[in-house]
C-alpha cells in the first residue's frame, strides 16, 4: 500500500449519519463519517460514495472549489475510512439518483480526515456480487457491511428488540441462567467443558435452559423470559448451528390457551417490525389432523393439503387394508411431462408409496369414487391431481403415519421441484400455524423403547394420564409446536409439576428412579416444594428471522455462524491446545492433534 497519512479522531463529530440528508437540507453544513463505498474520479471533479449503516451520501470533492480537499480526494481508495465535512446542496436534475434516500444532495467537501486506509476488500461490497461462502465466512468483518448482510443483522436486533418490547409488557422479567451447568432433557448430545479445579469433572453447555426456567417457576417468578444461547453437538446437517438462540419462555398458571396468548402478539409485533404485514390469527390444528392432511407435524399452509380417500375405493387394492389412500393436489402443476411424472413416481416409491400418476385412467377404471375425490379436492383445471397408497409390506409400529409421511414428503416434492415455474412457495407469503395434541411418546426402534416426542417434563392430556402405563401410543401430550411455512419456529408444553406424575412419566420411559434421580434429581427435589403449574415454548430466532427476512440460510442471519462442519473460518476454531493447557485440564488425548 501507498503510504498515506492518516488522521486523528480528535474532537471531531459527526453531524449526520449517511442515509438522513435531505433536499430541505441543502445549504447546512455536514460532517460525516463512513467508509468509501464508491470513487468515481473524472479528473477535475471526484464523486465518492459514503457510506455508514444508515445509507450512502455522495461527496463532491472539486478541484476548482478546494484544492487541497480535491488532492486528498486522490488518495482514497475502497473502504478507507473517513470524516468529510461540507456544504450540502442540491444535485441538478439530470443527476438525482432515485436509487438511494439521499438521492437528491451532495456534499460539496471542504476537508477531509483520512481515519484509516484498508487494504483491497477480498470481494466487492455490492449487492448480488456471488462469492463463495467460505470467502465471506474467513472474512466475515467485511461480508458484514455489504448490504444484504447489514439488513438482515439490523432486522435481527429489531425483532429482538420487538421481542422484549411484547414480553415486558405482558410482565415477563429477562433472567439469566447459567451457560455453565449440567447435562439438560433436550435429548442431543452435549458439549463439555472440562473443569481445572475438579479434574475429571466437566460442566455441560445447556442444550435449553429448561430445567433452570422451571425452576424460576418454582421460586415464584411467574414469567420468565430469554434471548438465550443453546448448544447442541448434534451431526452437523447442512443449516444446523451447533449453537444457535431461543427466546425462551416459561409461565405459571397457564392453560395451554394463554401460551398462545402471549405469542401470538409477539409474533404479529416481530412480523411488524420486520416489515411483514400478516393475518392477524394463527390457526391451530392437532397432531393428527396435520397427519391426516399434510402428512407432516410441521406443515406448509402456502399449498392446499391433501386428502384421504380410502373410504371411496373400498375393495379397489390400490392400498392395503386399513392404510390410507391420499389424494394428492398441487395447483398449477398439472401439465407434466411424461417423464417428470415418472420421476415424481419413482420419488414416491422410494419412499414405499405405489403412485397412480394418470387421473385420466384413474377416472375410466373408478368414475364414480373418482368422482367424489374431484368434489372433495375441487381441483383446477391445470391442478395435479394423484393418487398415492402403500406399496409395500406392511411394517413397523405405526404403518399409517409411515404411509402419510411419505405422502407428505411427495406432496412437498412436487411444490419445491416446480416452484421456479409456479411460484407456489412464495417468501414472502407468511403462514404461521399451531400444531396441537402431540402424541406423548414415540417408538424409538433403534433402542426398542418409547421416548419423549418432546422432553420427559411434558404433562399428559388429563384424559390419558391412566394410559401411561397401559397404552403409551395413544397418550396425548399437552404439548405445541409453532410453525411458519413448513418449517418448525418452536415447541413448548405444559410441564408436569407433580413429582408423582413425573416419577409415572419417567417409568413409562424406562428411566430407573436412579438414573431419574441421577439426571434430574434436583428437579424432582424441587417439586416437592410447592412448584406451581407452569408451562412455556422456545422459539428459534434464528430461523424466525431467516424466514422474515426471505433467507434459505440460518447462516445468513448470523453475524458469525459455523459451517456445517462446526468450523469458524475466521477464527479458525476449534483448535488444538497447547500440551500444558489439557495437562492442567488433567487430559490425556487418545487421537493425535
Ligand atoms: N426446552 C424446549 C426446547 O428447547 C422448549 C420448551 O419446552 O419450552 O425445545
Amino acid at each position: 500500500m501507498a503510504e498515506v497519512k492518516l488522521d486523528f479522531l480528535g474532537d471531531l463529530r459527526r453531524t449526520h449519519s449517511c442515509g438522513t440528508l435531505r433536499a430541505s437540507d441543502a445549504g447546512q453544513t455536514a460532517l460525516l463519517m463512513g467508509w468509501v463505498h464508491r470513487r468515481r474520479d473524472l479528473g477535475g471533479v471526484i464523486f465518492i460514495h459514503l457510506r455508514d449503516r444508515d445509507g450512502v451520501t455522495q461527496l463532491v470533492f472539486n478541484e476548482s472549489e478546494n484544492r487541497e480537499a480535491h488532492q486528498r480526494a486522490q488518495e482514497l481508495s475502497s473502504e478507507f475510512v473517513i470524516a468529510a465535512q461540507g456544504t450540502v446542496r442540491l444535485r441538478s436534475a439530470d443527476t438525482v439518483n432515485p436509487a438511494i434516500a439521499t438521492g437528491e444532495v451532495e456534499i460539496a467537501v471542504d476537508k477531509i480526515w483520512i481515519l484509516n486506509e484498508s487494504r483491497t476488500p477480498p470481494f466487492p461490497l455490492e449487492e448480488n456480487v456471488d462469492v463463495k461462502e467460505d470467502v465471506r465466512l474467513k472474512y466475515r468483518y467485511v461480508d458484514l457491511r455489504r448490504p444484504h448482510m447489514q439488513r438482515n443483522i439490523i432486522m435481527r436486533a429489531k425483532i429482538a428488540f420487538a421481542v422484549r418490547q411484547a414480553l415486558y409488557e405482558q410482565g415477563f422479567l429477562e433472567i439469566e441462567t447459567p451457560f455453565m451447568t449440567r447435562s439438560t432433557p433436550e435429548g442431543a448430545r452435549d458439549y463439555l467443558v472440562p473443569s481445572r479445579v475438579q479434574p475429571g469433572n466437566f460442566y455441560a453447555l445447556p442444550q435449553s435452559p429448561q430445567i433452570f426456567k422451571q425452576l424460576l417457576m418454582v421460586s415464584g417468578y411467574e414469567r420468565y423470559f430469554q434471548i438465550v444461547r443453546c448448544f447442541r453437538d448434534e451431526d452437523l446437517r447442512a443449516d444446523r448451528q451447533p449453537e444457535f438462540t431461543q427466546i425462551d419462555l416459561e409461565m405459571s398458571f397457564p392453560q395451554e390457551e394463554q401460551i398462545f396468548e402471549v405469542i401470538e402478539p409477539l409474533i404479529f409485533r416481530v412480523c411488524e417490525a420486520a416489515g411483514h404485514a400478516i393475518e392477524k390469527t394463527i390457526p391451530r390444528i392437532t397432531f393428527e389432523e396435520a397427519m391426516r392432511s399434510y402428512g407432516s407435524d410441521k406443515p406448509d399452509l402456502r399449498i392446499p393439503p391433501f386428502h384421504c380417500v380410502e373410504d371411496l375405493f373400498p375393495g379397489a387394492g390400490l392400498t392395503p387394508e386399513g392404510l390410507p389412500l391420499v389424494a394428492i393436489h398441487v395447483p398449477k402443476v398439472g401439465h407434466l411431462s411424461r417423464k417428470e411424472r415418472d420421476e415424481l413416481k419413482a420419488f414416491g416409491q422410494e419412499r414405499g408409496l405405489r403412485v397412480y400418476d394418470d387421473p385420466k385412467r384413474l377416472d375410466r377404471d373408478f368414475p364414480e369414487a373418482m368422482a367424489q375425490v374431484r368434489e372433495r379436492v375441487k381441483p383446477a383445471e391445470d391442478d395435479l391431481l394423484m393418487l398415492a397408497g402403500w406399496g409395500g409390506a406392511v411394517e413397523g409400529a405405526l404403518p399409517e403415519r409411515t404411509a402419510l409421511l411419505a405422502c407428505g414428503q411427495l406432496r412437498l416434492q412436487i411444490a419445491q421441484k416446480y416452484n421456479d415455474r409456479h411460484k407456489l412457495l412464495d417468501p414472502a407469503v407468511l403462514k404461521f400455524l399451531w400444531v396441537v395434541d402431540f402424541p406423548m411418546f414415540e417408538w424409538n426402534s433403534e433402542d426398542d423403547r418409547w421416548v419423549a416426542a418432546h422432553h420427559p417434563f411434558t404433562s399428559v392430556h388429563d384424559g390419558d394420564l391412566d394410559k401411561l402405563e397401559t397404552d403409551p401410543a395413544h397418550c396425548r401430550a399437552k404439548s405445541y409446536d409453532l410453525v411458519l411455512n413448513g418449517v418448525e419456529l418452536g415447541s413448548g408444553s405444559i410441564r408436569i409439576h407433580r413429582r408423582d406424575v413425573q416419577t409415572k412419566v419417567f417409568a413409562a420411559l424406562g428411566f430407573s428412579e436412579e438414573e431419574a434421580k441421577r439426571r434430574f434429581g434436583f428437579l424432582l427435589e424441587a417439586l416437592e416444594y410447592g412448584a406451581p403449574p407452569h408451562g412455556g415454548i422456545a422459539l428459534g430466532l434464528d430461523r424466525l428471522v431467516m424466514l422474515l427476512a426471505g433467507e434459505s440460510s440460518i447462516r445468513e442471519v448470523i453475524p458469525f455462524p459455523k459451517t456445517a462442519k462446526g468450523t469458524d473460518l475466521m477464527c479458525e476454531a476449534p483448535s488444538p491446545v497447547p500440551e500444558r493447557q489439557l495437562r492442567e485440564l488433567g487430559i490425556r488425548l487418545a487421537v493425535k492433534q
